[in-house]
């Protein structure tokens, strides 16, 4: 069963741009998918139709049972857990603990079965150590993490990234990999970091100029670009 369907997805950006020109595919639950292509290739316009931000110009998307492509599904952020590239545009709160506890706490979540959600969810990005702290005054590294944790607290079916890897040390790289390895469900990101691409997915889309050029496994993908 597809747990993912974008189907003939078009996007005209209100300047005219056309982002995305008639783009197709199918991802299937537990899938790993990385995104790729050159700057400006539509990547992050399609990813931004995964949870809703954009409805489409033309065309589908499906999450699950659900079509999105009448607009935002409430509850949509629930399932699709996003990650933007630039961890500022998620942290918002006086502390790491509030960030993390904001979407939970909309939910209906409070006490300790709040506590214990962001507990979990900052353990497992290994920023418990931080929950007191301020997020403007974490190291790049430690704001991506916790803006992971912020998406991991909403026990997301599927955790869409954009360039989880930018701007990371070596160090902080290996740790995002392997806390990306370590969540089960599906997962759909761009990035140009394609070592990481090999080591975290088993399939690729390559976008060129909004149109699907290539897709199959990552391996075969790389190799031939
Ligand atoms: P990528 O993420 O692959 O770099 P984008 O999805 O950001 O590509 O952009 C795809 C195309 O859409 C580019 O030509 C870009 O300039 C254009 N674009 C992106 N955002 C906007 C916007 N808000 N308004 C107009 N054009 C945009
Ligand atoms: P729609 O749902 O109709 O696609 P959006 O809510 O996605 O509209 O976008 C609203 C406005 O924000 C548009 O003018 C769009 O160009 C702009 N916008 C959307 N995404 C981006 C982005 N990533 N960068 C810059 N501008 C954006």
């Amino acid at each position: 069963h597809h747990i993912v369907e974008v189907k003939n997805l078009r996007h005209v950006y209100p300047d005219g741009t056309e982002a995305l020109k008639g783009v197709s595919f199918r991802i299937h639950h537990g899938e790993s998918v990385a995104i790729i292509g050159a700057n400006g290739a539509g990547k992050s316009t399609l990813l931004l139709h995964l949870n809703g931000y954009h409805s489409p110009t033309a065309g589908e998307v499906r999450i699950g049972d659900f079509l999105l492509s009448k607009g935002t599904l409430p509850g949509i952020r629930r399932t699709v857990g996003m990650v933007f590239q630039d961890p500022d545009d998620q942290l918002f709160m006086p502390t790491v603990y509030d960030d993390v506890a904001f979407g939970p706490l909309n939910l209906g979540l409070n006490g300790n079965e709040l506590e214990r959600c962001v507990a979990d969810a900052l353990e497992r990005v290994g920023a418990a150590h931080l929950a007191a702290k301020a997020p403007y005054h974490l190291s790049g590294g430690e704001k991506k993490r916790v803006a992971i944790a912020t998406v991991l607290s909403m026990s997301p079916d599927i955790l869409v990234l954009d360039e989880p890897a930018s701007g990371l040390d070596p160090y902080a790289r290996r740790q995002l990999i392997g806390l990306l390895k370590e969540f089960r469900h599906t997962k759909i990101f761009t990035s140009h970091d394609l070592d990481l691409v090999l080591e975290l997915c088993q399939r690729v889309i390559l976008l060129k100029e909004g149109e699907v050029r290539a897709d199959g496994p990552a391996a075969e993908i790389l190799r031939d670009e």
